[in-house]
């Protein structure tokens, strides 16, 4: 097996990790999206989703509950996430507005200041 140095194979690695984080915030969008579509239909409007936590950790199993009429809301603005509080940004990203059980951050932001 020829040998590569080992710099080139952990920049690459990171290069893929990247994208992979990226690649799966919009696996995370798009799942919500079922999730919601179904939820539309046959949950009580007044009843917490468990949608799944948008934020930037490609590993996070988070759920965020809100009413259907919330993630339209703020998903209305296609720059806005809902993840747990203190859950990992990605780059560009702040927190707009903190809720009781979760944070919306947006790629498109005025942080609070
Ligand atoms: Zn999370």
């Amino acid at each position: 097996m020829p040998s590569r140095p080992i710099l080139v194979d952990a920049m690459g690695a990171m290069e893929a990790n990247n994208v992979w984080l990226i690649q799966n915030q919009q696996t995370t969008r798009s799942a919500n999206e079922r999730l919601h579509a179904v939820a539309a239909d046959v949950v009580a409007a007044d009843q917490l989703v468990p949608f799944l936590c948008e934020c930037a950790d490609g590993t996070c199993l988070g759920r965020v509950d809100m009413k259907v009429a919330e993630y339209d809301e703020i998903h209305a603005d296609r720059n806005q996430y809902s993840i747990l509080h203190d859950h990992e940004l990605a780059n560009g990203e702040a927190v707009i507005e903190e809720r009781a059980l979760f944070d919306i951050v947006s790629k498109d932001a005025h942080p609070l200041s």
